[in-house]
């Protein structure tokens, strides 16, 4: 049996999640007066004060997307029934985090919330073929493939943005804030990474968008020691298109696209400030430098690609990156200064 001790700073945080738990315990003790979207508030904060369990994280975000979905279930009593056992789950869940008894029984968690699963996927499926699809499943079934490769804070905001209704075309846009700084906050003490897509990382031609040479070794690389952010002049729409093909394991959880792009004197510029990251830790990659000019000191001009198969720059730019990554304590701007990368 493993046994969690709890120092001060814990204790004191459990305490608050305690009062937090008193309150949530109240809003699904009501099946009449559960609010969903009341209810990942409060996850929200309490997420903040809690210490983290990956997996038990897991099952509250299977439990949300299972509780969205079953809001379109047709069969209204299998939807009642399955939207109470999913009350249940969650308040066990939270017994577990705010008692402090360990997690010994997730087990058992772990077993109720895939058979909730189980029951919501003929949900999914049947509302996926029909001929009128749910946007709000759609968006649901993309988040499920983000289980575990992402912050379980950002896939709350996200799941909060489906239930108040905030549709998007996918859910790379629901995990950015509609105005700046786009980037969400995130407890991270990376460097973080922007790369252009167009000729950096890959070139469309004849109907078809092509990987550069070191591309997916590049982005699975990268996504270990960068905060990795697509930032592209192209429309969503085609970036989109061009991210399934090239990072299909989807590392690269931001992608800013055209409607973020800024005109300077008339000409796009992709305008850094826009991110709100620090500008010591953050790096744009690009194959065209005037689309860095308001921050140069943070730019790294990469070749442009259009095809050639004999192409190296990825390679290199990837030893390049890992060093710099390798670096405490100066700005990429100094580190930059000391070595180019040419
Ligand atoms: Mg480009």
């Amino acid at each position: 049996m493993v046994k969690y001790t709890l120092d001060a700073e814990a204790e004191a945080s459990l305490l608050k999640a305690t009062i937090l738990l008193e309150k949530l315990k109240n809003l699904i003790g009501n099946e009449r007066k559960f609010d969903k979207k009341k209810f990942v508030k409060f996850l929200i904060k309490y997420s903040r004060s809690k210490s983290t369990c990956k997996n038990i994280q897991d099952s509250y975000i299977i439990i949300f997307i299972c509780l969205i979905v079953q809001d379109h279930n047709e069969n209204k009593n299998e939807a009642k029934k399955m939207i109470s056992r999913c009350q249940m789950i969650l308040s066990k869940i939270l017994d577990l985090h705010a008692g402090g008894k360990g997690l010994t029984s997730e087990c058992l968690i772990f077993k109720i919330t895939q058979f909730v699963l189980n029951e919501t996927i003929s949900v999914i499926t049947y509302n996926l073929s029909s001929s009128n699809p749910s946007q709000k499943i759609g968006l649901c079934t993309q988040l499920l493939k983000f289980l575990s490769k992402i912050n379980f804070e950002l896939l709350l905001k996200a799941m909060q943005k489906i239930m108040s209704d905030e549709i998007q075309e996918s859910v790379f846009s629901l995990l950015i804030n509609k105005s700046a700084p786009f980037l969400p906050s995130c407890s991270n003490n990376m460097i973080t990474l922007v790369l252009d897509l167009d000729e950096t990382l890959g070139h469309f031609s004849g109907n078809i968008f092509h990987p550069r040479p070191g591309v997916f070794e590049f982005i699975s690389k990268m996504n270990s020691h960068y905060e990795l952010v697509l930032f592209t002049s192209a429309v969503e729409i085609y970036a989109n298109y061009a991210m399934n093909i090239i990072d299909p394991e989807n590392h690269i959880k931001f992608r800013l696209c055209r409607q973020h792009i800024k005109l300077n004197n008339n000409k796009i510029v992709k305008d850094l400030e826009i991110l709100g990251r620090d500008m010591s830790k953050v790096l744009i990659v690009d194959n065209d430098p005037r689309n860095f000019r308001l921050q140069s000191e943070n730019g790294i001009f990469i070749k442009t690609w259009t095809g050639e198969s004999d192409d190296k720059e990825l390679y290199r730019l990837m030893d390049y990156l890992l060093n710099l990554s390798k670096a405490k304590g100066e700005s990429v701007q100094q580190l930059m200064s000391k070595c180019y990368f040419k």
